[in-house]
């Protein structure tokens, strides 16, 4: 048996892993490399193996730089099943499908450009109805049944509490009389998120090959992370300006709904209305709204009490670009929630646009902005920003609040492996080189664990 990683490699995104066990080839995610428009082109190498030779794929969760290349894989010629939470399926039904779309859009617009400096037009990467396609292999699961995937292939998945219906994959491999657990952690949850439960501690493992998204970085407690939001809207309600919050569309946007649910009289939501300005996000949310059985204790109270976790009395969902441009001419009282979630497209620009030379207006940065984003440049204080070819100056109040986030810390990671027996080896994955190496430093001085930290390419015997 052995194990070959083909993504995530001292990275975060593009995961991909694919086991030999005897003549059979599982493939372990098949995720969108994100980042630099350099490191995109990436996703159009040709797959590092055939396409038609896997047997079968299991699927952590529902988020890009893990589903995403899935339906490349269909296109080349992949014929299996995918196995994931049914969850999963649900979100990968709207995520994998505006992908598509997306994946069309930007072509349509490299192509004008190609065509005219006479250079070969480009196909996109899969559309929308390749996306639909994909969704035809999906087999849905549930947390803690075992599913024999293939002859000798045992799968159990486990609750991640990362988004909503994650989870850590947890397979026994059977070679003649050689049998192996390996448990691929997925994304692990940040402990105490809302909705969600806590990721689900294992106990044992041959090899374990985990995330280290945050490897070197410990969390802001909870508490503190509501009472500064708490803080920030009741002094934009002092100032009568907008709040406006870039959020990405499946999880951290279900997230502000519940906490502004449970926070309602506390903070005075009543006196806001509160506008969710995403199509996508409102779908999100209803896939959330539908899977009430994988929610933590509180959440599912909350639903038994008043049947929606994710509703306000004053909620407005913005479906059509009509209602979105309706927002525009309001200049105090609202909450406005729309993607994307770093400011690099969508209609936060516009509310952006609408707001952000405004002294009393206020936007909070509630998720990680990647380097060269217009979010990151509204976090490092810019004064200025340009949109649609027009300088924009910032006078709004910028709040990142650092505490809201999906992935387990160090000490998160840490305590998640301390549950192992015996110690298994671990690979990291999914983290870049700084936070693999601050934990493996932990891993090894800690427990003295044999940490291999994963090249690309690498092989493994397992
Ligand atoms: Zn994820
Ligand atoms: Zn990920």
């Amino acid at each position: 048996m052995q194990i070959e990683f083909l993504g995530a490699t001292r990275e975060v995104t593009g995961s991909c892993y694919l086991l030999h066990v005897g003549k059979y080839r599982v493939l372990v995610e098949c995720g969108l490399i994100q980042g630099s428009q350099t490191k995109e082109r990436h996703n159009r190498d040709p797959f590092l193996f055939d396409p038609k030779r896997i047997d079968t794929v299991v699927l952590t969760h529902a988020h890009l730089d893990h589903s995403g290349r899935l339906p490349l894989l269909i296109k080349h010629g992949y014929k299996g099943p995918i196995y994931t939470h049914r969850a999963t399926l649900d979100l990968c039904a709207i995520m994998l499908e505006d992908a598509g779309y997306l994946n069309e859009k930007d072509v349509q617009w490299e192509n004008k450009k190609r065509e005219r400096k006479g250079l070969e037009l480009i196909e996109p990467l899969y559309t929308r109805e390749e996306a639909r396609k994909a969704h035809q292999h999906f087999r849905s699961l549930d947390y803690g049944k075992t599913e024999e995937i293939l002859p000798g292939v045992q799968l159990t998945l486990r609750d991640a509490g990362h988004i909503l219906g994650s989870a850590i994959a947890e397979l026994e491999l059977h070679e003649g009389n050689h049998s192996r657990k390996v448990v691929f952690s997925g994304d692990l949850g940040h402990r105490g998120a809302p909705i969600l439960r806590d990721p689900e501690v294992l106990t044992h493992a041959d090899l374990v090959i985990m995330e280290s998204t945050y490897g070197d970085r410990q969390h802001r407690g909870w508490d503190k992370t509501w009472q500064e939001m708490g803080e920030i809207i009741s002094s934009a309600r002092a100032e009568k300006g907008n709040i406006l919050i870039p959020a990405f569309t499946v999880g951290r946007t279900q997230e502000l709904l519940y906490i502004f649910k449970r926070y309602f009289d506390e903070w005075g939501i009543g006196d806001w209305e509160v506008f969710l300005d995403s199509p996508m996000g409102i779908e999100a949310t209803r896939v959330y709204g539908k899977h009430a059985k994988i929610y933590d204790v509180e959440a599912k109270h909350i639903f038994e009490q008043s049947g929606d976790p994710f509703d306000l009395p004053n909620l407005h969902l913005s479906q059509h670009s009509q209602d979105s441009m309706k927002i525009n001419r309001k200049q105090s009282g609202a909450i406005i929630i729309a993607g994307s979630g770093m400011c690099t497209g969508g209609r936060i620009k516009h509310h952006l646009k609408h707001n952000i030379w405004r002294k009393q207006a206020h936007v909070m940065i509630v998720g990680f902005q990647a380097r060269g984003t217009l979010g990151r440049a509204l976090v490092d204080g810019a004064k200025y920003i340009r949109l649609w070819g027009e300088t924009i100056q910032v006078k709004a109040h910028v709040h990142t609040i650092g505490g809201l986030s999906a992935h387990a810390d160090q000490q998160g990671l840490m305590d998640w492996y301390h549950h192992f027996e015996k110690r298994p080896r671990v690979v990291l994955v999914h983290g870049e080189p700084e936070a693999m190496d601050a934990l493996a430093h932990r891993l090894k001085g800690e427990y003295r664990a044999d940490v291999v930290q994963a090249n690309f390419q690498q092989k493994l015997p397992i």
